[in-house]
Formats: structure tokens, C-alpha cells, sequence
């Protein structure tokens, strides 16, 4: 969790530069009615600095299952790898939606260790997709 105060200004350029949305697993505020918090991409725990440039918004549940990661194992290449990073790389390079938009499916070694490191697809959150697209709500535009 962040240590350090955020500024207004700055939390509110992170809040519109990342539309509203974890820039990990993608839920958005507008469905979830949770507040996001504002994320240490490299945590304050591992030198990460409180500014632009190391700061993104994140969910609850990503923020709290990160807490000072920077790296987690690929389950399927039994490697440790960097987690994803919301500035350097690019979502839907790493991962993509199953065909029901329930889960999170990693493409590669990047976005299958975030996806066991922070627990993307846990049972109520799947749950919950699969209601949203029913309503045309998910899986989100990824080009936002
Ligand atoms: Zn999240």
C-alpha cells in the first residue's frame, strides 16, 4: 500500500490518463463503485518514487495482492519474471479475455505471473464479469 500522500492534481491526471480503470486486471470504477487507489508500479518498499512516471491506478484487490512484488513465477515456464508494468508495457500484449469475458488469460510470461501474483481470476470476480457481459458492460474497449 502507498505510504506517501499523493497530491489532488496528480491523482486526478492518473485517475483520467488510466480512464477509470485498474491498469492491471481492467475493473472499472464505473461498475464496481469502488474507489481505486493510486499504485507504486515499482513499490516505495523497493525504492519506487512517488512520481508520474511510477504511479498508476489500481483496484483494491490488485494493489493489496501485489504489495512489494516486482516479480512472481510463470507457472508454466517455472520462471521468476518482472510483473507487469502498466507504463512500459502494453496490456493486450500480455493478456486478453477468455471467450466468455470472465477471465484474465496471460500471453505471456509477463501476464501469467500478474495474473497468479495478484489473483486476477478468483471466483467472485469471474462471477461478476460474466454478469457484466451480459449487460454489454465487458470486457472492456482495449484501445481506451
Ligand atoms: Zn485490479
Amino acid at each position: 500500500m502507498s505510504t506517501s500522500p499523493i497530491p489532488l492534481l496528480l491523482r486526478q491526471q492518473i485517475i483520467a490518463e488510466f480512464h477509470g480503470r485498474c491498469a492491471y486486471c481492467h475493473t472499472p470504477t464505473a461498475i464496481t463503485g469502488a474507489r481505486l487507489v493510486i499504485d507504486h508500479i515499482i513499490p516505495e518498499a523497493k525504492g519506487g518514487l512517488t512520481l508520474l512516471e511510477n504511479l498508476c491506478l489500481a483496484c483494491h484487490a490488485c494493489n493489496e495482492f501485489k504489495g512489494a512484488k516486482v516479480k512472481f513465477i510463470d507457472v508454466d515456464s517455472g520462471e521468476l519474471v518482472p510483473l507487469f508494468h502498466p507504463r512500459q508495457d502494453i496490456w493486450r500484449e500480455h493478456f486478453s479475455w477468455s471467450e466468455d469475458g470472465g477471465e484474465i488469460v496471460g500471453l505471456t510470461p509477463i501476464g501469467r505471473a500478474t495474473i497468479a501474483a495478484f489473483n486476477m481470476n478468483h471466483r467472485e470476480i469471474i462471477e461478476a464479469r460474466r454478469r457484466w457481459v451480459v449487460v454489454g458492460w465487458h470486457p472492456p474497449l482495449e484501445d481506451l
